[in-house]
C-alpha cells in the first residue's frame, strides 16, 4: 500500500479512537454500579494505551461494542505501526482499497470476510 493513503488511514484511525475512548469512558460513567465506578477512575487516570487491559473481563455485555471497536483500531493502528497494514489477517492477502475506505480498520479480505460471515451462521 502508499505510504501516503496509509497516512490518511492512520489519522482516520486515530480520530476515531480519540473520539470512541471518550464516548467509552462516557458510557461506562452513565452506569451506576460501583464496580463500574471503580473501574472508571482507575482508567481516568491510566494512559487509554492501557484501557483495554485494564477493562478486559470487567465489563457488562451493553459495553461490549464499544469495547470491541476499540480493540480493532487499536489493531489496526499497530499494524500500521509494524508495516502489517491492510493485509488479511487470515489469508496475508492485500485488502481491497474499497473495503478499507468504508472501514479502515477493517481485519479481513473480501473473500475471508464472506467466509467468516459464513461460518457464524
Ligand atoms: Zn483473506
Amino acid at each position: 500500500m502508499k505510504e501516503n493513503q496509509t497516512l490518511i488511514y492512520k489519522r482516520k484511525l486515530e480520530l476515531e479512537l480519540d473520539c470512541l475512548r471518550q464516548a467509552f469512558l462516557n458510557e461506562l460513567k452513565r452506569s451506576d454500579n460501583s464496580f463500574m465506578s471503580a473501574l472508571v477512575s482507575a482508567l481516568e487516570q491510566a494512559p487509554p494505551t492501557e484501557w483495554l487491559d485494564m477493562a478486559a473481563n470487567k465489563l457488562s455485555p451493553e459495553h461490549l461494542p464499544r469495547y470491541n471497536r476499540l480493540v480493532q483500531l487499536e489493531a489496526a493502528l499497530c499494524q500500521i505501526d509494524i508495516g502489517q497494514y491492510g493485509y488479511c489477517c487470515d489469508c496475508e492477502q492485500e485488502i481491497d482499497s474499497s473495503l478499507l475506505s468504508e472501514d479502515a480498520a477493517t481485519q479481513r479480505c473480501g473473500g475471508c470476510m464472506t467466509k467468516k460471515v459464513a461460518n457464524h451462521i
